[in-house]
């Protein structure tokens, strides 16, 4: 059970808080409270800094075991264990991540309403990402009439909400039967899910923009055949 306790779950627009470094080392930085998101769920880690002491240590990743460790740059002086710090995200990444990531699964709602098709890969960095989709053919005119489904969900600024349920009632729900029942680890009790109002429903850990309008427009870049029945789309964001 990890030590540090997560505020970028409490509040995902968070970008400065206090925290006391509990240990401190070249391998990682471990902190009371963090809201440095850890990466997974295809959202790579957050970058940001700890003040301390009229010094600054830049953090380039976080390493997820029993604790969250904080990775510091090599070049920078480390917090001794004590140490009361002043954490922050580097915003301009952070917001990126949250589009991107909300972009993604309001592109997995999208293709599953208008093409039945399942997610079964995907990839994120700021303002790009893709999906790979369990789907058998593309009828023709299928990447503009995805990038204009897409336009609809933003424009319709739909709610994007955060919220945890016991196991058996998300389980309960369709859309996280067909993306998640089988990826839920057992131990499980309580899950968190990602709620894109009337769209899209997913248990995820990742951090959102608050509603579709934030994610801004969404391109297809490219749609690839990467074999039978497997196509990836690619998609920026402005
Ligand atoms: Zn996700």
């Amino acid at each position: 059970m990890s030590r540090t306790h997560r505020l970028d779950l409490d509040d995902q627009t968070l970008r400065e808080w206090d925290a006391v470094v509990l240990d401190s080392g070249p391998d990682g930085i471990v902190l009371d409270r963090s809201a440095f998101y850890p990466g997974g769920g295809g959202q790579p880690p957050d970058h940001g800094v700890l003040l301390w002491g009229g010094v600054q240590t830049r953090i380039v990743g976080v390493r997820r075991g029993d604790d969250l460790a904080l990775l510091p740059d090599p070049d920078d002086p480390l917090p001794p264990a004590g140490t009361v710090v002043r954490g922050a995200v580097e915003d301009e990444r952070r917001t990126a991540l949250m589009r991107t990531h909300s972009g993604l699964h309001l592109l997995s709602g999208v293709v599953f309403r208008d093409f039945g098709a399942l997610v079964t890969g995907s990839n994120m960095e700021p303002l790009e990402g893709r999906l790979d989709f369990n789907l058998d053919s593309v009828p023709e005119g299928f990447r503009d009439a995805v990038e204009a489904a897409c336009a609809v969900e933003v424009a319709a600024d739909r709610a994007i909400a955060a919220y945890a349920l016991p196991r058996e009632e998300a389980l309960a729900i369709p859309d996280v039967i067909r993306t998640a029942a089988n990826l839920l680890p057992p131990e499980l009790e309580v899950v968190r899910l990602v709620d894109i109002d009337g769209l899209d429903v997913q248990a995820d850990g990742g951090t959102h923009v608050a509603s579709t309008a934030q994610i801004g427009r969404l391109r297809v870049v490219k749609v690839e055949n990467k074999g039978k029945g497997f196509r990836r789309i690619r998609v920026a964001l402005d």
